[in-house]
């Protein structure tokens, strides 16, 4: 039987966060009544000169530098030409032969912990297209669509990987570092839901061991990474199945249908537009020189990449937990103010205390940011100097860990209350005083002589069992170590 390797490579659509379009003055805000934003020039009509936007060539000067690609000196725009409704100035302005960036790579960790570095081949500048919309289109007959041109004409670069991806969590995983390089860079605002970074991906399948590459589908406008790492595994299977029953893989373009969760044909290559590319004749060369790079140089952040391995280095954290933190501007700062915060309470060394911040990023925070849709770090109700305060009570010994993750739920619905507040009003201090846990451990010693003989007999559960009632007879609030010391202390008396 034949092991089947996915080929995988991604064509990813960033707009860049300009304030006006690529080629024009005209405001690029998500947002308004339809084709309020577009200007002449991004209609091409008769007479109107584009101009190059300067903030979105500095944008594809600063993805250059971060991610070790080569910056043309001198390229080209050309006209890409075909006719679409949301297109109808008849073609795109984009970049073909001399694109702005050449090669680079990106590094980043899968959920796993492993770590892959993906090769790009090439970014270029262009502008998008508008928007036909096909329904909600209010007081218009239901087979009516609509075409917004607000879009047309915003800025866009658009990222091409070799093709050297192998799985759909490699790429799923490429797209998420992508995202996360591009917002923590701040030339793309990120929002998937408004288009603002949208991935095409290209599938093949090969039997494992062989050089040459099978033929591809591209399936079309991904705006999220559970829906591209979903399609690229349907696709994948599609083909393998496609191929073992005696079929060939059409070269062809697909959509996904998250509904169905299958991709769909939308055209076949060989109705493939001839684009007829040429440079275009109302805009010059794109000329980049070296002050230009080195000013864009001066002003570039520390990048996700060296910001992990330095965390790694000087916290001694994992690579998963190091990841975490790094997947955002936003996540890093939080876990900065949240240890300096914490690191002013307590006494802890820096690396349990980088520790601790980490595993209540990775676990509560988490789970409250992904259920809270579109909140992020930044707006978390449970502040850096809220969470500090609750690790602290727990560090010091007033609060068990169960009791801390009831108070963050409490602290995340409400932002009015402290940590401290809480504890007092609600009585939840740890039971320190050995009189009251002796009295528990009695009482459950009492009662289950079974227990009893099995930790006699050497069975090291009964133990975490009969810990486990005296917890519950405390309601959370006995200090689990000195239940543990004690319940030993009398089993061996
Ligand atoms: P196009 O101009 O049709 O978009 P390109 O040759 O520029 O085609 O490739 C587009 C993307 O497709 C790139 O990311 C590339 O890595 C990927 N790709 C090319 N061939 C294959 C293949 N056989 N299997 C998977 N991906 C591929
Ligand atoms: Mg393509």
């Amino acid at each position: 039987m034949t092991t089947w390797e996915i080929v995988v490579g991604l064509e990813t659509h960033v707009q860049l966060k300009t304030q006006s379009k690529m080629f024009s003055p005209a405001p690029t805000a998500f947002g308004a009544e339809p084709n309020r934003q577009a200007h002449p020039i991004d209609l091409a009509l008769p007479g109107v000169l584009p101009s190059p936007n300067l903030r979105a060539i500095d944008c594809a000067i600063r993805f250059a530098l971060a991610v070790g690609g080569e910056i043309a000196r001198r390229s080209v725009f050309a006209r890409k030409n075909y006719f679409y409704p949301d297109l109808p100035k008849g073609y795109q302005i984009s970049q073909f032969e001399l694109p702005v960036v050449a090669g680079g790579s990106l590094s980043f960790s899968l959920p796993d912990g492993s770590e892959r570095t993906v090769q790009l081949t090439r970014a270029h500048l262009e502008e998008d297209a508008g928007k036909s919309i096909h329904e909600g289109l209010a007081g218009l007959a239901p087979q009516t669509s609509g075409i917004d041109l607000n879009r047309a004409g915003t800025p866009l670069l658009e990222i091409v990987t070799e093709p050297v991806m192998r799985s759909a969590q490699e790429a799923a995983a490429y797209a998420r570092a992508l995202h996360g390089l591009v917002t923590w860079m701040d030339i793309c605002d990120g929002n998937l839901q408004e288009g603002s970074f949208r991935c095409d991906a290209n599938v093949s399948v090969r039997p494992k061991g062989s050089q040459a590459l099978g033929t591809r589908c591209e399936i079309k406008n991904i705006n999220s990474f559970r829906f591209l790492e979903r399609a690229i595994e349907y696709e994948a299977a599609r083909q393998v199945e496609l191929i073992e029953s005696g079929g060939q893989v059409r070269q062809e373009t697909r959509l996904f249908d998250p509904d169905r969760d299958e991709t769909r044909s939308m055209r076949s290559k060989e109705d493939a537009h001839d684009y007829r590319y040429f440079p275009d004749p109302d805009l010059p060369t794109l000329v980049i020189d070296e002050k230009t790079i080195d000013q864009v140089r001066q002003s570039m952040p520390v990048l996700p990449e060296q910001a992990r391995l330095r965390l790694i280095e000087q916290f001694r954290l994992s690579v998963q937990d190091a990841g975490l933190i790094t997947s955002g501007r936003d996540a890093l700062l939080y876990f900065e103010q949240t240890l300096a915060a914490l690191s002013s309470l307590c006494s802890l060394s820096s690396d349990k205390a980088a520790k601790l911040v980490v595993n209540w990023m990775a676990a509560d925070l988490s789970t409250f940011l992904n259920r809270s849709e579109g909140l992020g770090y930044a707006q978390a109700p449970v502040t850096p100097l809220r969470l500090a305060s609750l690790l602290e009570r727990l560090e010091d010994g007033t609060i068990s860990s169960k009791i801390a993750r009831d108070l963050f739920a409490q602290l995340w619905q409400d932002p009015e209350q402290t940590v401290d507040g809480l504890i007092e009003s609600q009585g939840l201090r740890q039971v320190q005083d050995t009189g009251q846990i002796d009295g528990w451990v009695e009482e459950v010693i009492a009662a289950n002589p079974k227990m009893v003989d099995e930790y006699k007999a050497g069975k090291d559960k009964a133990l975490n069992a009969m810990v486990g009632q005296v917890m519950k007879k405390s309601q959370g609030k006995a200090n689990p170590s000195a239940v543990t010391q004690t319940l030993k202390a009398k089993l061996e008396a």
